[in-house]
């Protein structure tokens, strides 16, 4: 017998759950891809995307995943021969900086590890040290989804400016956006890149790129852009043919539509809030698992974890087993380890992720902890005790006694 058919819940961080009503929103025939209805719908994705990120300045939507967005980015604002500083917290960065590389530019990365975020004070070093301003970006990654750690862009951008640095500041918010609190015209980021399937709850193939008045102006000075990521053309959203570079993804855009709706309702300030609460409620049940046995959440800091995200240590090969019984046995799917690259390697095997971004609520998160709880209990994984009732009193919030 296996107790795993009904609803499954893909716990994994990103694609993430998608709701009911953005699917419903994409049953249905397809529109006359000519019509104003479409540039309108354009306009209205394009504005209220800007809501949630926080910014009254320029948006750009592509038909592309969070790996479109990165190149989009990086093709508008750096040529071959530029050179960035990229600030390594994980996996996420450095698949940026090899697609840099692949473009020509010469890449500076500073890598803090798997366990800890940016070190501002290396940062620090490193502009100062940049006495002839050859960087002409900072690249960072603000929620890194493989190790669970968040970074404080805020810091970051304070330290450029007091380095007077003028390289532009670009922050990968992927996996964060929706989902952590991230403000991008209050932190002065220039360049930001999203996509949909993450906090965003909709199918994936939309990402997006939010970009500062600066940032357009250096795209101005641009010798040569590749047509298809030039951000200039996709500012005009009512242009409905052209603003795609072709046939836009109509019904993403319907589900988006609803996305956005969804979470501008719930409003981004309560979304933050849920989201905080859900991610307490994890870590309150690994911390209580991991009094015994081999189970330690990634990021020991509690200011440096992420809201969306939530990366596990437990051992190879129980990482394994545990999402091999969960999947087989509970009807949940977890994430992978910590991103590392190569399966052969017995590491590989010792650690899981759970995301919790997006349509996530207290019962969902509760499901995936108790599942998790029988799996340990049914695998013999030692593990502490208590683990759901720390939960329980976590996501009581501020309602508890
Ligand atoms: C998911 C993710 C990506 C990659 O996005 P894809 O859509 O898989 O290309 C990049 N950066 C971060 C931080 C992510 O979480």
């Amino acid at each position: 017998m296996s107790a795993s058919n009904g609803r499954h819940y893909l716990a994994i961080p990103g694609p993430s759950a998608i709701p009911d009503e953005v699917l419903r929103a994409m049953h249905r025939p397809g529109p006359n891809i000519y019509g104003q209805p479409q540039g309108d719908l354009q306009a209205g994705l394009l504005a209220d995307l800007k809501k949630v990120a926080r910014t009254t300045q320029h948006a750009a939507m592509y038909i592309a995943n969070g790996h479109g967005t990165w190149e989009a980015a990086l093709a508008n604002v750096l040529a071959c021969g530029d050179r960035v500083l990229v600030l390594a917290t994980g996996r996420f960065a450095h698949g940026w900086a090899t697609m840099a590389r692949q473009l020509g530019i010469e890449t500076e990365v500073i890598d803090f590890g798997l366990r800890s975020p940016v070190d501002l004070q290396r940062v620090s070093d490193a502009l100062a040290a940049d006495v002839n301003h050859r960087y002409k970006a900072v690249l960072a990654v603000h929620v890194d989804t493989a190790t669970s750690v968040r970074n404080d862009i805020r810091g970051l951008r304070d330290v450029i400016d007091s380095a007077n640095h003028p390289g532009l500041l670009m922050v990968d918010c992927i996996a964060s956006l929706g989902c952590d609190p991230f403000e991008t015209d209050a932190l002065g980021v220039d360049v930001m890149v999203a996509a949909c399937q993450k906090g965003l709850m909709t199918p994936p193939g939309l990402g997006f790129v939010f970009f500062s008045e600066r940032a357009a102006q250096v795209r101005a000075q641009m010798r040569l852009v590749s047509s298809y990521w030039d951000w200039t053309k996709r500012c005009s959203p009512d242009e409905f043919y052209e603003y795609f570079c072709g046939t836009p993804p109509t019904h993403l855009l319907y589900g988006l539509r609803v996305a956005l709706d969804i979470i501008l309702e719930e409003g981004m300030e309560a979304v933050w809030e849920r989201h905080e609460l859900l991610a307490r409620g994890i870590h309150a049940a690994v911390e209580a698992w991991g009094a015994k046995g081999p189970m330690e959440l990634n990021i020991t800091n509690p200011e440096h974890r992420s809201c969306a995200v939530t990366a596990v240590r437990i051992g190879a090969p129980q990482g394994t087993q545990l999402r091999d019984w969960l999947s087989e046995q509970a009807g949940v799917t977890l994430g992978i380890g910590l991103g590392m690259a190569d399966r052969s390697d017995p590491e590989w095997h010792g650690f899981f992720r759970i995301g919790h971004m997006g349509h996530v609520n207290r019962q969902m998160v509760m499901g995936v902890l108790g599942s998790i709880d029988t799996g340990l209990k049914t695998l013999g994984i030692e593990h502490g005790n208590g683990a759901l009732d720390a939960a329980s009193v976590a996501l009581a919030g501020k309602h508890s006694v």
